[in-house]
């Protein structure tokens, strides 16, 4: 029997005015079989955003309010009574990153969940990870909603899908992750076993003003005017990909993913769908996906990184790229020394605080903890 493909919607919306948002999600979740495919009425539904820190939707760091907006109406209009949303940010709260975004309980009948009690969980199972420190919300869940952002991420080239998972783990617990899965590949098969432990039954990706550059906090805004819709976290990250020309095979969380059984990111396996103009269900080629709604001039990595004896040893070695401060823009405010996960620290202040941190590269595991969380886009990978 032949196997079945990873079926992948994507639909055109130019901005995010809310009704055009909350159109574009509702064509997008019946092209893939409807909400009743994910989740029943009856389920204690979370809707996941990418609430990276508490930021205003204007710089891309997180899901747009609109599309969690548009989340929470369909689920109400469908019948759905038991909604909570939100994600577990590194820094700051789950209520403060909503209240930022103008997000209140209330909405649509939803109620922002707290994302701060930790609570044990074992996973056997795990091929790298036996047990992780999920936030309470996630444990109780019936089912998950992932509303990702389209953005690019220092450590695994792109953060969709896949990676947003890892606001499952409650805040105080994140920066120790790093240090226990200290590489790309590491994380991001990390990443795989809370899909298989915990995984969203929905992925849905805000792809509208995507991220380039220097994510996932500190790029810039790039209108990508597109949305995605998929049960595979991997097939969506991997359309993602082919959306901005980048080789999904670079991106270790598509990789890792297949492997892992999560997903697929083998172009025979996927199956993108769309809307013509006339609203009539077309299916796409990767080509005829790329000329009506990709970009090659989206700035994410696109070269190789294992290419030569070189480039493979300072990959083993977890030295390809390493955070670098732009002097001119940092505020010395602390944060990337306060937030560093490795014990004594890989970056400090050296007599006082007149001075930018400086980095020891020797204790340094190129987390970029410190890129992510940088409130003035002073930090970059080199
Ligand atoms: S977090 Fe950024 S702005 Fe703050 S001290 Fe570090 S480099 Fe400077
Ligand atoms: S200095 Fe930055 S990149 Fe290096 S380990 Fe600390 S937080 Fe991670």
């Amino acid at each position: 029997m032949e196997e079945k493909r990873s079926l992948v919607a994507v639909l055109r919306c130019d901005d995010y005015s809310e009704e055009r948002v909350y159109g574009t999600m509702k064509k997008g979740i019946d092209l893939i079989g409807g909400m009743g495919m994910f989740a029943r009425p009856s389920d204690h539904v979370l809707v996941k955003p990418n609430f990276l820190h508490s930021s205003d939707e204007s710089r891309a760091v997180t899901t747009h309010p609109s599309v969690i907006r548009g989340m929470l109406r369909i689920l109400q209009e469908e019948g759905y009574g038991d909604v909570m949303f939100g994600d577990s940010p590194a820094m700051g709260s789950c209520r403060g990153a909503a209240n930022a975004l103008g997000l209140t309980d209330g909405t649509y009948g939803a109620r922002i969940a707290d994302m701060s009690e930790t609570v044990t969980y074992d996973f056997p199972e795990g091929n790298t990870a036996r047990q992780f420190q999920f936030t309470r919300e996630v444990t109780e869940a019936d089912s998950i909603i992932n509303l990702c952002k389209m953005k690019t991420h220092a450590l695994e080239r792109i953060t969709g899908a896949v990676k947003n998972v890892y606001g499952f783990v409650c805040g105080q617990h994140k920066a120790a992750g790093h240090v226990r899965y200290p590489n790309d590949v590491v994380f991001a098969k990390m990443l795989t076993d809370i899909h298989r432990a915990v995984g969203p039954k929905l992925s849905i990706m805000d792809g509208i003003t995507a991220m380039e550059g220097n994510g996932p906090s500190s790029g810039d805004p790039f209108d990508m005017k597109v949305m995605l819709f998929s049960a595979d976290p991997v097939a969506l990250d991997t359309v993602f990909c082919w959306l901005v020309d980048l080789d999904p095979a670079l991106v270790p969380t598509n990789v890792q993913g297949e492997i892992a059984g999560i997903g697929r990111c083998t172009e025979s396996m996927i199956d993108v769908v769309t809307l013509s103009d006339d609203g009539q269900e077309e299916h796409l080629t990767r080509g005829e996906l790329f000329s009506r709604y990709g970009n090659a001039e989206f700035d994410v990595v696109r070269k190789g990184n294992v290419k030569s004896v070189l480039s493979l040893w300072s990959r083993i070695m977890n030295r390809v790229g390493r955070p670098v401060i732009d002097k001119s823009k940092c505020l010395k405010c602390g944060v990337c020394v306060e937030h560093c996960p490795v014990e004594g620290g890989a970056i400090h202040f050296e007599n006082g605080k007149d001075r930018p941190p400086v980095y020891d590269y020797s204790r340094c595991i190129r987390c970029y903890c410190c890129q992510e969380l940088c409130p003035a886009k002073a930090i970059r990978k080199r």
